[in-house]
């Protein structure tokens, strides 16, 4: 799902030297400790700086990503797998940077294909990020899978750049209100993409989205059912 970004991977090349290790040593640690990469080759520094502004990104909309956090570059992950949250292990898998651009038109993510390639592959770490930060949530139901890809969703959305968010609010807005029962795991599973048009509107549609956010990280607020 990315990236065209090559000369943000060039540029930030140079700055290899912040990650502590021996250069092709695993894992590597990033600046701060916070975040550790696994199996990004040259694209280490470039992962670092993504994963320390989306940490930041998040907790502006009041989630905490747990630290250290490992991030880890899989080349052969599964064809219709964007990215990978592991529950429990701190642990993320995404393919690496420029595979994403392979990937772009066949990723099935219908709503995401208009997005500059430079903005995706950040979108996508920040979707799993949003996953770990709420890894002790607690959840009142068998599944809460509905919540968690509410909050993955829109987190992805919210903080992409401007004109990118604009590209996917353009590509097929959700008409009219969308309520609480429209995020049914069903619409999750067979069409992800209307999912996510559906959590963006019913989230830009509370008085204050980020509050929203941090009470279903505290637990207080699911978008789950029981019957689910
Ligand atoms: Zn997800």
């Amino acid at each position: 799902m990315i990236e065209k970004g090559i000369p943000r991977v060039i540029a930030v090349l140079s700055a290899t030297a912040w990650l502590t290790g021996p250069v092709g040593a695993e894992p590597r640690t990033c600046p701060g400790g916070q975040v550790l990469t696994e199996g990004a080759g040259t694209d280490a520094a470039l992962i670092c700086e993504l994963a320390l502004r989306v940490r930041g990104q998040l907790a502006s909309c009041n989630l905490t990503v747990p630290a250290p956090l490992t991030i880890e570059i899989v080349p052969d992950l599964a064809e219709n797998c964007a990215g990978l949250y592991h529950c429990g292990e701190s642990r993320i898998e995404l393919l690496p940077p420029a595979l994403y651009v392979a990937r772009q038109d066949a990723r099935g993510f219908l709503a995401f294909r208009p997005i500059s390639t430079d903005a995706i592959f950040e979108s996508l770490m920040r979707h799993e990020m949003a996953h770990a930060a709420l890894d002790d949530t607690p959840c009142p139901f068998s599944s809460c899978v509905v919540t968690q890809e509410y909050v993955a969703y829109t987190m992805q959305i919210l903080f992409l750049p401007e004109a990118d968010r604009a590209l996917f609010t353009a590509g097929a807005p959700e008409p009219g209100t969308v309520s609480a029962d429209m995020l049914h795991p069903m619409i999750l599973v067979m069409a992800p993409d209307l999912f996510a048009r559906r959590a963006w509107r019913h989230l830009m549609d509370q008085d204050d989205p980020c509050d929203v956010i941090g009470r279903i990280a505290d637990g207080q607020v699911t978008l789950d059912s029981p019957q689910w």
